[in-house]
């Protein structure tokens, strides 16, 4: 598929649309199955160094209260993954680099592989960090790690990012290759439908994910946040539904484009359409992150507004997600990991 072709794709309505979706699950049926991996997420701290302009969480929102879920805490939630057999679970978090953190993510990754008796999987999403690092996490036990690059357009990039060291697009793409070289799975994706952005920008997202031969991916619609700078742009906006149904666009192209890899329902999906996440699993994606942070935490994580699940246990989110997905026709893979085929395929030539 070239450039062309991709926008096209992504442009269709109606019964094109209806035909592309139906491609796109037909081809993740032959290439992964129909099963739906659990990754059980804790967003174990809501603590951020950086400033990326249109997160709830950002440094510079002085509204939001600042935790830090306990150690015990966590490990209680993975210990609930396990026991439900939900086979791997996400730590994710803001972004800090300081020894303390380093060190405390790295002692988590050896208790929580004590715990599950070395079965938990384990996917990071604690952003840019050395690939020293990166390294000394993937020993501790990790083996996936997310960073989307949220824009392939370094312009664009820019316009959602402070223009500082600290928000370099370079030492994302470098971030992105570190994690490659050391060997974790890794999973990257953007925002659809952020202010300033065009069928180009996301072509090029697509092609991009193709060319750094990417082996999951999480992609869903930006969704506005009042006390973040980029809420000023919102008049330039497409309603929150043509977001809704250019992400799952999105999703479909991309099925078609890297058939084998893992494609995450993402939840701001939800935040949109109760049965989002569930729509987006009978479309191509095959990957969901129940919300397993406990519920005390889960106002002061709020990255855009309407967030779902904020009151929802553990136990209640996950009867709900398996009568859900049993109905879409999906089958839940309990106690598997679900690894990307697409990396062993990697891996070997
Ligand atoms: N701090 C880490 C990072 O940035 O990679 C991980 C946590 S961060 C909150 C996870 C993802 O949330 C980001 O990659 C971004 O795409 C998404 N996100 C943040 N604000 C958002 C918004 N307003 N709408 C949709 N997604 C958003
Ligand atoms: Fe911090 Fe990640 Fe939010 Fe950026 S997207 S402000 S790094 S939590």
């Amino acid at each position: 598929m070239n450039k062309q072709e991709i926008i096209q794709l992504l442009k269709v309505k109606g019964k094109e649309r209806t035909a592309l979706l139906k491609r796109s699950q037909e081809t993740r049926l032959k290439e992964v199955g129909n099963k739906v991996y659990f990754r059980g997420l804790v967003e174990f701290s809501n603590i951020c160094a950086k400033d990326c302009l249109y997160c709830g969480i950002r440094k510079g929102n002085e509204k939001v209260v600042r935790y830090e879920v306990t150690d015990e805490e966590i490990l209680e939630s993975c210990r609930f993954a396990w026991e439900n057999k939900f086979a791997s679970v996400v730590l994710q978090s803001g972004e800090l680099s300081s020894p303390a953190f380093v060190n405390r993510v790295d002692n988590l990754l050896k208790k929580i592989k004590q715990i599950s008796n070395n079965e938990l999987g384990i996917t990071l999403s604690c952003g840019e960090q050395s690939k020293e690092t990166y390294l000394r996490w993937k020993e501790s036990g990790a083996h996936r790690y997310l960073l989307r690059i949220e824009s392939s357009n370094k312009e664009l990039y820019y316009k959602i990012h402070p223009q500082n060291q600290q928000h370099n697009f370079e030492n994302r793409l470098e971030a992105l290759q570190s994690l490659k070289e050391i060997g974790y799975q890794v999973g990257t994706g953007v925002m659809v439908g952020l202010p300033f952005q065009t069928y180009d920008d996301l072509a090029n997202d697509l092609l991009f994910f193709k060319k750094l031969d990417i082996d999951m991916c999480g992609m869903g619609p930006y969704l506005e946040h009042e006390d973040t700078p980029l809420y000023k742009h919102r008049h330039l906006l497409k309603t929150k539904q043509e977001r809704f149904d250019l992400a799952l666009n999105m999703i479909a192209v991309l099925r078609l484009l890297m058939p084998d890899i893992n494609i995450a329902a993402a939840t701001a999906l939800q935040a949109i359409d109760p049965a989002g996440r569930e729509k987006a699993l009978a479309i191509g994606a095959n990957i969901i992150m129940p919300n397993l942070t406990p519920t005390a935490y889960r106002e002061e994580y709020q990255l855009y507004e309407n967030k779902p699940c904020l009151d929802e246990d553990a136990e209640l989110c996950r009867n709900c997600l398996e009568a859900r997905i049993n109905m879409s026709g999906n089958e839940i893979g309990y106690g598997e990991w679900g690894d990307s085929k697409h990396f062993y395929k990697r891996k070997k030539s």
